[in-house]
């Protein structure tokens, strides 16, 4: 069964912006961003267009350098999703990386200089209509804040709150929000603090994650609990380790509300009655469903027949194994026994006969 999005909390009400062709916030789609770690031109280039087909609508880049910003128009014309420069401290990396034609800055007022640089800054983003994002983390907090409030949710709103005002003196509001932690119930408590205070969209994500399965669990569980309360609008799940595995990370969490159509496929997780390979099954038919990636179906992967078709019952295609042979289904009604072997090009057909592939 697909997550049932009517059961969650309404969306929050955000401004809307524009990332390139992406819209953000105001009840948009919630968009999947990641970030290159690459410092190759060619890599990046690489990097970004299989970020892209992993499906990321959005990638970052980070531009430590002059020679980054001036490789930036190569890799615009070559990147098929919108893209967003990362800077740290230097106002003329954010002013290169604008005129090179980025569709989003991430960068901290704050932290660039001075008024007259933010002033510059925020002027060149408007002529382009570029959004900023005003990112903070718990661990690079000012020192004046970790001394009036710790490493607390208000200490990390405050910060943001501050550069938030930084571009609205500048009159700028193109902007969205972040206030990551590695600690998934401090961040978690700062989203809901600032989801008060603000109507600017929010891009959700738990910092230093881990590897795979601690950052996994770590951003579902944080960036989910989030986004059944109706909060955020974009969503980074930020990994140690290739980034190619974030995006599909995103995509679950997204699908599992019920925020995303795409392909589920749902497994039990095996008993003492399982008489039949079903890792091995479950594998299988998650690789050869891959070009059904974006259709909204649910297939069910079960390892008895006894249960399985009742327990998927919800599920538009599914197997069910039995000892040598298991049963074909659809929509909880049995369509065929079929020999083991043959079992998972028999649950193809199935699908490709209802649901071609796009
Ligand atoms: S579907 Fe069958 S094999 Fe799988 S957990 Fe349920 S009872 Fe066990």
């Amino acid at each position: 069964m697909s997550g049932r999005k009517d059961l969650l909390t309404p969306r929050r009400h955000t401004r809307r912006i524009l990332l390139g062709d992406v819209p953000i916030g105001a009840g948009s789609p919630i968009s999947i961003q990641s970030m290159t770690n690459t410092s190759d031109t060619a890599a990046t280039i690489a990097q970004i267009e299989a970020l892209a087909a992993a499906g990321c609508d959005i990638v970052r880049v980070a531009v430590p350098d002059m020679g980054v910003a001036e490789a930036l128009p190569r890799i615009l014309a070559a990147a098929p999703v919108p893209i967003i420069a990362d800077i740290h401290f230097d106002h003329k990396l954010a002013l290169a990386s604008l005129v090179a034609g980025v569709h989003g800055l991430r960068l901290n007022p704050g932290n660039i200089g001075g008024a007259d640089k933010v002033r510059e800054v925020v002027a060149a983003a408007r002529e382009r209509q570029v959004p900023i994002r005003i990112g903070v983390n718990a661990g690079s907090l000012d020192k004046h804040l970790l001394q009036r409030y710790g490493v607390t949710p208000q200490a990390l709103v405050e910060s943001a709150l501050a550069h938030v005002k930084l571009l609205e003196n500048a009159g700028y509001h193109e902007m969205k929000l972040s206030v990551k932690a590695s600690n998934v119930p401090l961040t978690v408590a700062a989203y809901r603090l600032l989801a008060q205070r603000v109507d600017y969209p929010l891009h959700l994500g738990v910092t230093e994650a881990g590897t795979a399965y601690q950052g996994i669990i770590k951003s579902a569980v944080g960036i989910g609990t989030l986004l059944a309360e109706g909060i955020g609008d974009t969503i980074r799940v930020s990994l140690t380790g290739d980034p190619l595995q974030e995006a599909p990370a995103a995509r679950g969490i997204l699908r599992s509300l019920g925020l995303r159509s795409g392909l589920e496929i749902i497994a039990c997780p095996t008993c003492g009655r399982t008489q039949i390979d079903l890792v091995r099954l479950t594998n299988a038919v998650e690789a050869r469903l891959t070009p059904w990636r974006d259709v909204d179906i649910t297939v069910a992967v079960m390892g008895c027949v006894v249960n399985g078709p009742g327990e998927a019952r919800e599920a538009d295609y599914g197997i069910a194994g039995g000892s040598g042979e298991g049963l074909l289904f659809r929509r909880g009604e049995i369509v065929a026994k079929v020999p083991e072997s043959q079992l998972v090009d028999a649950l193809l057909e199935l699908i490709e006969a209802h649901t071609p592939a796009p």
